[in-house]
């Protein structure tokens, strides 16, 4: 598995001098080293986690959104009990998008499974940027997905405000 650090640290924990001023440059963080090592002992156990490429790793408030390559979430998603595992190793709910994805990917990917009916980005007269979201039906106490935990997500992420809107 390729992770923010290189594969010997990965495997040992202890940062070589490489990775270590990358650390202290602030170009990975705690939480990018504490999932490499992880996902890496798991990835013992799980060679097709081997084939994964880990960018970055956030801690969002007791819950971690990592980041991978592109086309990373759909071999994942090929085995749901590989997300499961993932989960538990790291004893945290987790968050799963691509790096390079546009606006739109990120967030199917933050909704999956439910569907996404379009997403407008809106411009704010200040020259920021809005995403708006809307999801077909309406919203029922059964919606399955925390909508303020993925608008912190892209906030945080991508630094964008999210609005989040049902069809009906
Ligand atoms: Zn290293």
């Amino acid at each position: 598995m390729k992770t923010p650090i290189c594969a010997f640290c990965a495997k040992t924990g202890i940062l070589c001098p490489k990775c270590e001023a990358k650390f202290r440059s602030g170009h990975i963080s705690k939480t990018d080293v504490e999932v490499a090592v992880r996902l890496t002992k798991l990835a013992e156990k799980f060679p097709e986690l081997d084939k994964i490429t880990l960018i970055r790793a956030f801690d969002m408030g007791g819950e971690y959104v990592l980041v991978l390559k592109g086309g990373d979430l759909v071999k994942l998603r090929r085995d749901i009990q590989i997300i499961k595992k993932i989960e538990a190793e790291l004893q945290r709910k987790v968050w799963l998008i691509e790096g390079e994805a546009s606006d739109r990917k990120m967030l199917e990917d933050l909704f999956h499974p439910v569907r996404i009916l379009t997403v407008n980005i809106v411009w704010l007269p200040d020259g920021s940027k809005m995403i708006k979201a809307i999801i077909p039906g309406k919203k029922t106490e059964k919606f399955p997905i925390n909508i303020d935990r993925i608008k912190k997500i892209v906030k945080e992420v991508r630094g964008i405000d999210l609005l989040v809107e049902f069809e009906h």
